[in-house]
């Protein structure tokens, strides 16, 4: 029987083992640590999963925590500068947040459930290189970190040769949070972003923000000043930038319960985007592919890492299912063959994140005034934003987003008008996780 090896249990690594697995073939994980311990590790992000995730995680029989009162429903997008302007657009298929220390160990669980073999074996060069030799091909999915030497940098693919931002991400107490649940991006001029949500958390739902700072911005202290050295003053510090630039959170604050939710619960870094070849031949004569952020490391700016990864993998793993069921081998042709299939499923995203680095252009300042002014606009605006190539095709142009403004403007007219925003007095408490 065909067998394949994976280096590296994160999204990609367990997406790819997954789909494999529902196919009939035979996978060895190799996990740097047992899944089981992220749980009680620090916050490692703040992951949106967007609909077309969503549909690959129903396909893989591993959508466990959505519902009602997990779904993101809407999407606020407001612009905090000197002409500031905000939108709320309604989601016809709905994004979720869930904390990566619950999801990625339940998905190892469900990979030797179904019969996947997984070994606690952190792989350096030398091992790769053993393993290649047990296993008709090895796919390293060892995440931004990992390994990654391996893959050269593709360096017309990759514009950024340092950190675009300096990241603070954590989950907080003391904010009430928007029903039915919702997120809100705030795009400040000179500063950077700053995204509000929901994340299905060990405490049930609770608010997130992650923050994205220009360097030399006055947000970019959050990623430099150490929370631990004294919490207080971080969370002064924290709630001062709410004021400033994210005033729809900071209006649903109560100061006397704000903070950070528990001591891991917050992270603080920096990377630089980059595009790598997506394979690389080994001394012994075989090759090795790369998927996820081994191959292409976003900027969580578009919040799209992980989603590219999933895209990723299913697209590595129809190619793999392919030479198996054809009986070809995993040579460097097979290799070129399955790279420019990964690339097609998620060069969008990294097109995407890195429009969404740059100051907007006129035209799609265009679409966010007439999303401000429209709801229809709103609507199809935020429903676009989550999926790259609709996003991507709307805002391409000047002519693509007039006609994405006049279609939308002229589309479904029956409508009804928004539901208004409540906030019930409990949604501040954290609730159970739905399952
Ligand atoms: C603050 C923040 C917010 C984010 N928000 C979003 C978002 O909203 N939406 C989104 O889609 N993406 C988001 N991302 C990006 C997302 O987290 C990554 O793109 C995604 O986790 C990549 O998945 P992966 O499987 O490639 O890597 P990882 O999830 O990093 O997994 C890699 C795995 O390999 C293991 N490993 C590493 N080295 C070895 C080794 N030598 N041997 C064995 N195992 C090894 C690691 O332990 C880990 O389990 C965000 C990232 C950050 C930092």
């Amino acid at each position: 029987m065909a067998s394949i090896g994976i280096v590296g249990a994160g999204t990609a690594g367990l997406h790819l083992g997954l789909k494999l697995l529902s196919h009939g073939v035979s996978v060895t994980l190799y996990a740097e640590q047992d899944p089981a311990k992220l749980r009680e590790g620090r916050l490692p992000n703040t992951v949106a999963h967007h609909p077309p995730t969503r549909a690959r995680e129903r396909e893989l029989g591993v959508d466990h925590w959505s519902g009602p009162s997990a779904d993101i429903r809407y999407v606020g997008i407001h612009v905090n500068g000197p002409q500031s302007l905000s939108m709320r657009g309604r989601l016809d298929k709905t994004s979720i947040f869930v904390d990566y220390r619950l999801y990625q160990p339940r998905l190892a669980e469900d990979f030797v459930a179904r019969g996947g073999r997984l070994e606690v074996l952190p792989v350096d060069g030398a091992a790769l290189e053993g393993l290649s030799l047990k296993h008709d091909l090895m796919v390293v999915a060892t995440g931004k970190n990992g390994l990654t030497s391996l893959f050269p940098r593709n360096a017309e693919l990759s514009p950024h040769t340092r950190p675009a931002r300096l990241l603070f991400a954590a989950l907080l107490k003391g904010v009430q949070m928007e029903e039915p649940p919702g997120m809100n991006a705030n795009l400040v001029p000179g500063q950077g972003e700053i995204f509000e949500s929901q994340v299905i958390s060990r405490h049930g739902r609770v608010p997130s923000l992650l923050v994205e700072a220009l360097p030399d911005s006055e947000l970019a202290v959050l990623s430099t000043q150490r929370y631990d050295a004294d919490p207080r003053a971080f969370e002064a510090l924290l709630l001062d930038r709410l004021r400033r630039f994210a005033p729809t959170t900071y209006a649903r604050v109560n100061p006397a319960e704000f903070g950070i939710l528990g001591p891991l619960d917050w992270l603080q870094g920096a990377f630089t985007p980059v595009v790598r070849r997506a394979w690389a031949p080994l001394a012994n004569g075989r090759f090795v592919m790369a998927v996820g952020d081994t191959h292409v490391t976003n900027d969580p700016v578009a919040g799209q890492g992980a989603n590219a990864a999933s895209a990723s993998a299913f697209a590595l793993a129809a190619r793999i299912l392919d030479a198996l069921a054809t009986d070809r081998p995993f040579d460097e042709g097979f290799c070129r063959a399955a790279e420019e299939k990964m690339w097609a499923a998620v060069a969008p995203a990294t097109h995407w994140t890195n429009a969404l680095l740059q100051p907007p252009p006129p035209h799609v300042v265009d679409v966010l005034v007439a999303g401000s002014q429209e709801q229809r606009v709103a609507d199809a605006f935020a429903n676009a934003f989550m999926v790259p190539e609709n996003i991507l095709s709307a805002c391409a142009s000047p002519e693509s987003a007039a006609a994405f403004i006049t279609q939308n403007r002229q589309a479904n007219r029956d409508v009804p008008p928004p539901e208004a925003w409540q906030i019930p007095e409990e949604a501040v408490t954290p609730r159970a996780v739905v399952r």
